[in-house]
C-alpha cells in the first residue's frame, strides 16, 4: 500500500474533559438558583460524562439497538427487551448519580436543582437512556396517591443501585418506572383512551383492577412498573401496573413490537397490549388525568433540561471543531461570520440552561406560593420554547462541522445523533400546541400576572426592550390571549424570563446581545445574524474556555 495523502486539518475528537468544570453558564446558573449547593458531585459526574470510556458506551448503546424477544425458543412468551451491555452501563451510571428517584427521598435544600444539573450533564453523554430515568423520577409525586404502594416501592425507587433483572421488586436492588397514556386513537387527548379497567377486589395495595386494552407508545417496557390510564366505571383513572406481580409471576403485559424511531435509538419504545393485566388504583377513581399529570409535569421539566443539555453538547463540539479546523488561511472560529454563528448559538444555549434550571428550582420550593406559580407557569413555557429551538440549534451546530457533521460513522458522529434526538423532547409529553394551551390554563389560575411581574422585577431598568416586553405582558395576560395567539405569548414569556435570568447570571455582554437580538429586533431569521456591536470574543470564551 502506498499512502495517497496525509490526513491533516481534521480536528481531534472532544473527549476526556470535565463537562461541569468547563460549563461556566451552568455553574453561574447554579450559583444563582442554589447558592449553598455543594457542587462536588457534579464535578465528579462531569469528569465521568466527558470520559472516553463513557463516550464509548454511548456509541455502542446507539449502534447495538434494543431487540425484542417476545418468545423463548420453546415458544413461550417472555416479552423481554435485550440491550447491549453498554446500555446497562449507562443506566447504572445514571442511577448511581441519583438522577432517577433520589431527590424525593433525600434531605436538604436544592435537591431538584442538583439533580437537574446532573441530568443536563448526563444528557451531554447520552440522552435516550434518560427516558426511563426521567419517568422514574417523575413517578413519585403521583405514586404518593397510593400510600401503601408508595411506602413499599419508595425505597426501591430511590435506590442508587441499578438492577435490570425482571424479578419481583422485593428481590431487587433498585427499580425503574414508566408510563402508559398514549393509545392509537389519541395521545394529546387521553380522554379518548379505550383501555378498560374492571374492578377485581382489593388487597394491601388497595383497589385492584383487571386492565384490557393497548398502549401505542410505551417507552422502556423493561421498567418494573408503570402508571397507566384506563377507563374504570367512574371514568378515566390512573393505575399502578407492575411487570412482575407480587407472587413472582409475569403480569399480562404483552410487547407487540418496538418502534423504529428517528432518534432516541438506545431507548426501547414499544407498543403493548394488556390482557386482563392486574393493576392497582392510584388516587381517586375518575381523576386519572389530573393524577398522571403530576408525573407529566416532571417529565416536561426534563424535556427542557434534556434539550438544554443537548444544545450545550452541540455547541461544545462546534466550538471545539472550529477552533481546530482551518479554511481560507485561518481557523474557522477566526472568521467573523463563523464567530457570529457560534456566539448566537452560545447565547441560545446559555438562555436555555438558565431557564431550565430556574424551572427546576421551582420544584425545590413546594411550600412557597411563588415557586408553585413558577412551576405551573414556566414548565410548559420551558418545554415549549427550549424544545422548539432545539432542532434549529442542532442543524446550525451540525453545519459548523461541514460534511463531517452529517456523518454517523458507526455512531462516532455525535452531531448527527444529537440532531436526530432533538425533536423527541418537543413531541412527547405534550407537543408544542399542547404546551401553549397548558400555559393558557396556568395563566387562568391565581394571579399569574403578578407572579410573573415579581419574577421579572430584578431585571427592570436594565434594557429598554426588556422593559417594554415586561410592561406589555400583564395586559396581554389579563386580556387572555386567544388560542390562536398562544404560541406567540408563550414565546414572549420565555424570552422575557430568559432575559431576566441572564441579567442576573450572565456577564453584561451576554445579556446585552441576547436582548438586542431576541427582544430589540437587531437579528435575522437564522442563527449567525447578531448585530455588528456584539462582543463575539467574550461570548465565545465564556461558552467554552480555550
Ligand atoms: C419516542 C417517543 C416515546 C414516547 N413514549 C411514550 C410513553 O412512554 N408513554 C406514553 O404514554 N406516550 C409516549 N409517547 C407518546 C407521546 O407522548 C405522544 O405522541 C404525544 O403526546 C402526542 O400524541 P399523539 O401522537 O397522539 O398526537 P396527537 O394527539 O394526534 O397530536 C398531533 C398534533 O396535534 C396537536 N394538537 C393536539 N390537540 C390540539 C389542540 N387542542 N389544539 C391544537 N393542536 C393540537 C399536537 O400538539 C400535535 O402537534 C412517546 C412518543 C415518542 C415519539
Amino acid at each position: 500500500m502506498h499512502a495517497t495523502h496525509e490526513v491533516f486539518n481534521q480536528p481531534a475528537p472532544l473527549v476526556d474533559y470535565n463537562l461541569f468544570e468547563t460549563n461556566q453558564p451552568l455553574r453561574d446558573a447554579l450559583t444563582f438558583n442554589a447558592p449553598a449547593l455543594d457542587t462536588a458531585p457534579l464535578l465528579t459526574l462531569g469528569a465521568l460524562m466527558g470520559s472516553a470510556e463513557m463516550q464509548a458506551h454511548a456509541r455502542l448503546a446507539n449502534v447495538h439497538l434494543p431487540q425484542l424477544r417476545s418468545h423463548d425458543r420453546f415458544g413461550r412468551r417472555i416479552d423481554q427487551v435485550e440491550f447491549h451491555p453498554s446500555y446497562h452501563a449507562l443506566m447504572a451510571a445514571a442511577v448511581q448519580a441519583g438522577l432517577h428517584g433520589t431527590p424525593w427521598a433525600g434531605q436538604g435544600h436544592s435537591r431538584h436543582v442538583l439533580r437537574a444539573a446532573g441530568f443536563m450533564l448526563f444528557t451531554e453523554l447520552e440522552p435516550s437512556v434518560l427516558c426511563p430515568i426521567s419517568m422514574t423520577y417523575a413517578a413519585t409525586p403521583a405514586l404518593r396517591r397510593n400510600g401503601a404502594i408508595h411506602a413499599e416501592w419508595g425505597p426501591w425507587l430511590a435506590s442508587r443501585q441499578y438492577d435490570p433483572a425482571l424479578r419481583v421488586y422485593a428481590q431487587k436492588r433498585g427499580v425503574t418506572m414508566g408510563m402508559g397514556m398514549t393509545e392509537k386513537q389519541g395521545g394529546s387527548d387521553v380522554r379518548a383512551n379505550t383501555t378498560q379497567a374492571v374492578p377485581d377486589g382489593s388487597d394491601g395495595w388497595g383497589a385492584r383492577y383487571r386492565l384490557t386494552g393497548h398502549k401505542w407508545f410505551f417507552s422502556a417496557p423493561m421498567c418494573d412498573a408503570f402508571l397507566v390510564l384506563a377507563q374504570s366505571p367512574a371514568g378515566l383513572s390512573c393505575f399502578f401496573l407492575p411487570r412482575v406481580l407480587p407472587d413472582g409471576t409475569l403480569n399480562a403485559l404483552y410487547i407487540q413490537r418496538l418502534k423504529d424511531k428517528l432518534g432516541n435509538k438506545a431507548n426501547a419504545s414499544s407498543e403493548v397490549e394488556f390482557m386482563q393485566a392486574r393493576a392497582w388504583l392510584v388516587g381517586e377513581e375518575g381523576r386519572g388525568v389530573a393524577q398522571i399529570l403530576e408525573m407529566g409535569t416532571m417529565t416536561r421539566l426534563d424535556c427542557g433540561l434534556g434539550t438544554s443539555g443537548l444544545m450545550r453538547q452541540a455547541l461544545s463540539i462546534a466550538v471545539h471543531h472550529t477552533r481546530q479546523r482551518h479554511a481560507f488561511g485561518k481557523r474557522l472560529i477566526e472568521h467573523d461570520l463563523m464567530r457570529n454563528v457560534l456566539a448566537d448559538l452560545a447565547l441560545e444555549s446559555e438562555a436555555a440552561t438558565a431557564l431550565a434550571l430556574r424551572v427546576a428550582r421551582a420544584f425545590d420550593g413546594p411550600d412557597d406560593p411563588h415557586e408553585q406559580a413558577m412551576a405551573r407557569l414556566l414548565t410548559p413555557v420551558a418545554k415549549f420554547w427550549i424544545c422548539k429551538r432545539g432542532s434549529a440549534f442542532a442543524q446550525e451546530a451540525m453545519e459548523c462541522l461541514g460534511g463531517n457533521g452529517y456523518v454517523e460513522e458507526g455512531g462516532e458522529g455525535v452531531m448527527a445523533r444529537i440532531y436526530r434526538e432533538m425533536p423527541v423532547n418537543s413531541i412527547w409529553e405534550g407537543a408544542g400546541n399542547i404546551m401553549a394551551l397548558d400555559l393558557l390554563r396556568a395563566l387562568r389560575k391565581g394571579d399569574a400576572s403578578s407572579a410573573l411581574v415579581q419574577e421579572l422585577a430584578p431585571a427592570r431598568g436594565m434594557h429598554r426592550a426588556l422593559d417594554q416586553l415586561m410592561g406589555s405582558l400583564p395586559t396581554r395576560i389579563d386580556a387572555m390571549a386567544r388560542e390562536s395567539e398562544a404560541r406567540r405569548l408563550v414565546q414572549d414569556i420565555a424570552l422575557a424570563v430568559q432575559a431576566a435570568l441572564l441579567a442576573q447570571t450572565a456577564p453584561g455582554q451576554v445579556f446585552a446581545a441576547f436582548c438586542d437580538s431576541r427582544l430589540a429586533g437587531d437579528w435575522g431569521h437564522t442563527f449567525g445574524s447578531l448585530g455588528g456591536g456584539t462582543r463575539f470574543d467574550a461570548i465565545l470564551q465564556r461558552a467554552l474556555p480555550a
